[in-house]
């Protein structure tokens, strides 16, 4: 890296197919992470929720009337950790104000299935404190570092115990 010279606009061949190679090998990793954590795959899943958003959940599903911000948070958690936009919804069903067109529309557009097109990403820590939304101080720095190392830790266990 130190004798790639980055000159203006124009990316070096070297740093060029550099970042290609780590592209592909992280696609490979991201796909492989998919399959062995999907969510079909993994008992008690719900066991390995951060706290937070495991506030917001346990909120929606006793039907209290939880804050855009926290439906929001909660939606982009559960879609990148593999849930359905299907089961998201029936997650949100217990909602007070639940309106299936209106919540589909939102989660089909959090999922990056409608207009912009773009896939939403559940809040870091930093911007759930600013939102009054961490409950507690997990050491990490995003939620969805709690949830892998959560069900990393409990693979690992598992394995001990066998
Ligand atoms: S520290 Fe992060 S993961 Fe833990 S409750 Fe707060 S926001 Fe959630």
């Amino acid at each position: 890296m130190e004798e790639i010279k980055v000159d203006g606009l124009q990316i070096p061949d070297p740093l060029y197919s550099l970042a290609e190679k780590l592209s592909s090998e992280w696609g490979t990793y991201l796909r492989k992470i998919k399959e062995n954590w999907a969510i079909a795959e993994v008992d008690n899943w719900e066991s390995a929720l951060p706290p937070c958003v495991k506030a917001i959940m346990d909120g929606v599903k006793a039907g209290k009337n939880v804050p855009h911000s926290a439906r929001f948070m909660l939606a982009s958690f559960l879609l990148s950790i593999g849930l359905s936009v299907e089961e998201v919804l029936e997650i949100f069903r217990a909602a007070p104000d639940f309106k299936e067109q209106i919540a589909r529309y939102q989660v089909e557009h959090i999922a990056g299935l409608r207009g912009s097109r773009k896939k939403y990403s559940p809040y870091k820590c930093d911007n759930m404190k600013t939102l009054a939304l961490c409950v507690a101080e997990c050491n990490v720095k995003h939620p969805l570092q709690y949830y892998w190392k959560s069900l990393r830790h409990r693979t690992a266990t598992k394995r001990d115990k066998v």
